[in-house]
């Protein structure tokens, strides 16, 4: 093996799964991280005397995570004290009516009941035995593989799979022939929003998420969902790879990586995490795709808070009156919504080590157009401050009780990270840049450079960005670049 290291650009978690990966292998591997902390959008945000997740709250499709401990000879409950969340969370709607998404299908069904009565609760197990179906056909056949042609997309037995399930159907729709009720509806589709994406413009593949929470629940490991990213990081370092925080890449040339410092690297290859639309046209000098789909923002507010905040689970989706409007007005007006559906997590409620002095961390996450909305600051804070009065009407939060907060805009997604139009979940997954025809993990204008992450295939979630891990590391193999 040559001497040049493996330069790996970021350290999120997919460029943290693929350090560990080729360490493993024994490589000279470099990961170079412009921020001063792992993770990327997985980081740890802390105000006050509270932690929080920055990004990502749910730990969802446990494979991909055991995978990678096992391909490199650990297992993952050693490194990571994993919970099942149950509830997994709590569902407020506008009408004043709630549920709690649990993997327990008998408690569903008598939610379902009380909720919209008989039909739907019959439903609910043949809706979930179908999506398991579909979750056991859909993931090895299009999501866990390179493609190097057409014919791997579309060939062999995938078109009479995508016929029986109606993969390319639409996924609101496909939810509403199990179920009546618009609340379940609104249940059982909105997890597309997990990749930015709105359910009334998805394929029915990707109900496949709502499979991975009520088929196999949502988990937290304690510590928070950054301990995902220390714990491969930890691992790497004990295999060999070194780290580079603060240390911004500024182009990459042929085998050459160019730091903002001017320092040069010669590297053996080149693995991007940065993510890939902004790498191609920043790092790599590529003209720009116009025609590209992004994902929506996501408007955060993380909140330390006076005291325990009752009436909430650790988890909580609140839905405005109109969801389908709401994500219209996302999505195709690209303007901010009007009655906005959000999430908001309580994290000390699993974990009370997250909080010191008898404080929470409220989050809130809202779903809002990326920069192609041309973003205003009263805005920003007229979106939190209505979420706050959501709060306070559904179960009496006082906002007065919030020490300390921090905000985190669209434009900060932008910034600090390198998401182009703040989107903050990357590229869109529309059809037209799923599976296939996703952009490649191959760069097309430099053979030294591979990328991984969520703007590449398979796509957005930390799942997905595990399994592009692996899938870089193949191609690597398969390029002839690692043994
Ligand atoms: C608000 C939010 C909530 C989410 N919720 C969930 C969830 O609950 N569950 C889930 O599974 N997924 C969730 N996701 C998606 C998940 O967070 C992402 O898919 C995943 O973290 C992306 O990882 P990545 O490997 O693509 O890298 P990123 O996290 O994008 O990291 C890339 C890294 O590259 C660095 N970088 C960029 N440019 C340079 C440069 N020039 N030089 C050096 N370094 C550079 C960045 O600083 C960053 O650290 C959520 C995402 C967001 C934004």
């Amino acid at each position: 093996m040559s001497d040049r290291p493996f330069v790996v650009i970021g350290a999120g978690v997919g460029g943290l799964a693929v350090a560990l990966r080729l360490a493993h292998r024994g490589a000279k591997v470099v990961v170079l991280e412009k921020t001063d902390q792992v993770g990327g959008r997985n980081r740890e945000v802390t105000v006050g005397d509270a932690k929080f997740d920055g990004g990502p709250t749910l730990m969802m499709m446990l494979d991909p995570f055991r995978k990678l401990f096992t391909d490199v000879g650990e297992k993952l409950e050693d490194h990571l004290d994993i919970r099942l969340c149950d509830p997994s969370y709590r569902v407020f709607y506008r009408d004043g009516s709630r549920i709690e998404g649990t993997t327990n299908v008998a408690k569903m069904v008598d939610q379902i009941n009380r909720l919209s009565g008989r039909k739907d609760a019959l439903a609910y197990p043949k809706l979930l035995g179908d999506l398991a179906d579909l979750y056991r056909e859909a993931i090895p056949r299009f999501v866990e593989r390179n493609y190097n042609h057409i014919g791997q997309f579309i060939g062999g037995k995938a078109l009479p799979l995508v016929l029986r399930h109606r993969m390319l159907g639409n996924l609101a729709k496909g939810i509403g022939r199990y179920v009546e009720d618009p609340r379940l509806r609104m249940l059982f589709s909105f997890q597309t929003m997990y990749l930015g994406l709105s359910p009334y413009d998805a394929p029915w593949v990707y109900a496949v998420l709502t499979y991975m929470e009520y088929g196999e629940g949502i988990w937290y490991p304690m510590g928070g969902m950054v301990e995902i990213a220390r714990s491969i990081e930890r691992l790497a370092t004990k295999k060999g790879a070194e780290f580079r925080l603060n240390t911004a890449v500024k182009k990459v040339e042929g085998r050459n990586v160019i730091l903002e410092s001017g320092e040069v690297i010669e590297a053996e290859a080149v693995i991007c995490n940065a993510d890939l639309p902004y790498a191609e046209r920043e790092l790599q000098s590529l003209p720009a795709k116009p025609k590209r789909r992004y994902s929506c923002s996501a408007l955060m507010l993380y909140a330390e808070v006076d005291g325990e905040i009752d009436g909430l689970e650790h988890h909580n989706v609140f839905f405005g009156a109109d969801f389908e409007g709401n994500l219209r007005q996302i999505f195709d007006e690209k303007r901010i919504p009007t009655d906005p559906a959000f999430y908001a997590a309580v994290s000390c409620k699993t974990d009370p080590e997250r909080c010191k002095n008898s404080r929470s961390n409220l989050y809130l996450l809202i779903p809002a157009p990326n920069l192609d909305h041309s973003w205003t600051e009263a805005e920003e804070n007229a979106l939190i401050d209505g979420a706050l009065k959501r709060l306070q009407d559904e179960v009496g939060f006082d906002p007065a009780r919030i020490l300390q907060r921090k905000t985190y805009r669209p434009k900060d997604w932008a910034d600090d990270l390198n998401l182009d139009r703040g989107a903050a979940f990357g590229l869109s997954h529309d059809f037209w840049q799923s599976a296939y025809f996703r952009p490649s993990n191959r760069s097309k204008s430099n053979r030294n450079m591979v990328f991984v992450g969520a703007s590449t295939q398979p796509g957005n979630g930390l799942p997905m960005v595990l399994i592009s891990a692996d899938l870089a590391e193949r191609r690597l193999v398969d390029d002839g670049r690692l043994r």
